[in-house]
């Protein structure tokens, strides 16, 4: 063989394996050592007088067997670090996996205490604004009711006021009175502010037990009521207005021994299609003073309006 037959056949040699390599990303290490070993093999048996350069065919195989070496090791990193990385991804699946399986019930368990907590949470909420609710009803009532009577406050005559006057026609009679404790400066004056306040309790007591569920009752001002009478009629409503002149005088309220009595006078007038509140409560309460000028202790109709 001459030198430039063994370049030639290790040049063959070389690009074999490169092909070889290319070919097969992931030559495996038992495919390139047989073909090292054939390769090696044909080497050994050319005859060393063949050979004009064994040096330089020795340099040569030793060089290729180093590129074939590199890309091995090239490939087997590469490999590796595949492996690495799904070997990585295969253990977060399977400690996924172990998660999911083996700590099931205790998921399973984390979970109903989360939504055991989140009930009383719930439940806690609802409560809470529960209460809240009845505290804002309980305001909104009392800032309707008057504080020491505890009947309807004059504000919340207006507000009902309005809303009946709003109606066109009413569906029944609507019967207004105005009802003012006479000479009461001079129990304040005998008897003291106080005792003044009890005979106002004593008073707004008596007026609600006499009405009934329909009718209202409110602290217009001062020693001033308001009653309003649904669904009565004329006659039924002087009787009303009578009855209470009548309670009012007749009974009595024992204040630190002593007995306190008053006597009420009364104007009343009806609902008529049109009437304001104002408008209303204006008849009314000239029927008052008309009450007053006649003697005080009695009521006064205002008759142009029906009653
Ligand atoms: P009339 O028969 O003309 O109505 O005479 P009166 O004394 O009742 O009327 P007047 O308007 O002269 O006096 C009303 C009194 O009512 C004066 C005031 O001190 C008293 N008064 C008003 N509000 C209250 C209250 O809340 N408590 C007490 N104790 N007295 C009150
Ligand atoms: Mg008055
Ligand atoms: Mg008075």
């Amino acid at each position: 063989m001459q030198k430039h037959e063994l370049i030639s056949l290790a040049n063959e040699m070389c690009k074999e394996l490169v092909t070889i390599i290319d070919n097969q990303e992931h030559a495996s290490k038992e495919q390139l050592a047989n073909y090292l070993f054939e390769s090696a093999e044909l080497v050994m048996n050319l005859k060393e007088k063949d050979i004009s350069s064994t040096d330089f065919a020795e340099t040569l195989f030793h060089n290729v067997y180093r590129e074939l070496t590199k890309k091995s090791l090239s490939s087997y990193t590469d490999t590796n670090n595949k492996i690495e990385i799904l070997a990585q991804v295969h253990e977060d699946t399977l400690l996924e996996c172990d998660e999911d399986n083996l700590d099931l019930p205790l998921l399973k368990s984390k979970f109903h205490e989360i939504q055991d907590a989140m009930a009383v949470e719930v439940k806690k909420a609802n409560e809470t604004i529960k209460y809240l609710h009845e505290q804002v009803k309980t305001l909104e009532k009392n800032s309707n009711l008057d504080g020491l009577t505890k009947v309807y406050n004059r504000r919340a005559l207006s507000t009902y006021l309005t809303e009946v006057c709003s109606k066109e026609k009413l569906p029944n009679d609507l019967h207004a009175l105005i009802l003012d404790i006479d000479d009461f400066k001079k129990v304040n004056d005998t008897h003291g502010h106080l005792a003044g306040d009890k005979v106002l309790i004593f008073i707004a007591n008596i007026l609600r037990k006499t009405l009934r569920d329909g009718d209202r009752v409110f602290r217009y001002g001062g020693e001033e009521f308001v009653i309003i009478l649904n669904r009565l009629d004329d006659m039924q409503c002087k009787n009303i207005t009578n009855r209470i002149i009548g309670l009012i005088r007749n009974n009595k309220l024992v204040y630190k021994g002593v007995s306190l009595s008053v006597t009420m006078s009364i104007g009343a007038t009806k609902f008529i299609s049109g009437d304001t509140p104002d408008s209303l409560i204006y008849r009314a309460d000239k029927a008052l003073y008309k009450a007053k000028e006649n003697g005080k202790d009695q009521m006064y109709v205002d008759l142009t309006n029906g009653i």
